[in-house]
């Protein structure tokens, strides 16, 4: 676990997403109550309580879970933080809530998007109760200390996606809307999983976020970037690229998608890193190969 300082108001834990620092955060943000912002797997609950320690905020005073959509490592560890933060609502799309009470379908779904090598990696789900979840799309945060949250749609990675404005900063917690930018592994890729990625609503987002002019962006895989402009521009070229990769596969009847995924992604790294790039670029040829294939039948 480490500490990152990003804000006067924000912190990340590294939490140590799939055994590795550098690839997944939990930001840390203070008004005089507490949020929470994404969560990891089950496995780096630990990382984060740990993390929360260290800055000497107390269980009791996080008052609030706040996830960018419904993926294993934006909002897996969800039930295991409620259960060890017990004050917190957990914040949502109102359209995932249900898979976090009851986890059962979320996890067959998970294990086929992410494959059997990384799966092992990502930690099972605890539900929760009911009345602890709280709808996100209309949020609208006020956590003292001139400290807001507010939530913007952010559809395509997947439909459930929410992005949060921070109104102090003006930066952007921005899940993976815009995709991988992780320095420290030298990866940046976006991410198009299967089963239910939208280009053309990806599309739009990144032109909505590119109209915001954002000061800031906090991503969760990983940390915060100011260089905006830059990184929403490389996104939407690596997705041009991966359209058009895709499109000769298709037309050249060609489906292997570790192949193709090393086309499009080559990451030279054999080691743990290698592994994330591989389940990563894997699972968006995947979701890209089932999309366009699904447009093309109309
Ligand atoms: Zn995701």
């Amino acid at each position: 676990m480490e500490l990152l300082p990003v804000d006067a108001h924000i912190t990340a834990i590294d939490h140590n997403l799939l055994g590795l620092p550098g690839i997944g955060v939990t930001y840390v943000v203070r008004g005089e109550s507490i949020a929470l912002i994404e969560t990891g797997t089950a496995l780096t609950v630990p990382h984060t309580l740990a993390g929360l320690e260290k800055l000497g905020i107390q269980p009791e005073a996080v008052d609030h879970i706040i996830c960018t959509h419904v993926h294993m490592d934006h909002a897996g560890g969800a039930g295991y933080l409620a259960a060890a933060l017990p004050r917190a609502s957990v914040h949502i799309h109102s359209m995932s809530a249900p898979h976090l009470v009851d986890p059962a379908k979320l996890m067959v779904s998970v294990r086929r998007a992410v494959g059997e090598e990384a799966w092992p990696l990502h930690g099972d789900v605890k539900p929760i109760p009911e009345e602890r979840m709280r709808p996100a799309e209309e949020m609208r945060l006020d956590l003292g200390r001139d400290v807001i949250l507010e939530a913007i749609a952010t559809p395509g990675h997947s439909p459930d996606h929410l992005s949060y404005r921070d109104l102090k900063s003006g930066g952007l917690f921005i899940g993976d809307a815009a995709g991988l930018a992780m320095d420290r592994w030298e990866l940046a890729l976006p991410v198009t999983p299967v089963p239910a990625y939208d280009l053309a609503a990806h599309r739009s987002t990144i032109a909505m976020l590119r109209s915001l002019n954002l000061p800031r962006i906090y991503v969760t895989h990983h940390g915060p970037h100011d260089d905006v402009a830059f990184q929403l521009s490389r996104a939407s070229e690596q997705l041009d690229a991966l359209v058009d990769l895709i499109d000769r596969a298709i037309a050249d009847g060609e489906s292997d998608i570790a192949s193709l995924a090393a086309r499009w992604m080559p990451y030279p790294d054999d080691g743990p890193a290698g592994l994330v790039a591989r389940s990563w670029s894997q699972m968006s040829i995947a979701g890209m190969l089932r999309y366009e294939t699904k447009r093309r039948q109309g």
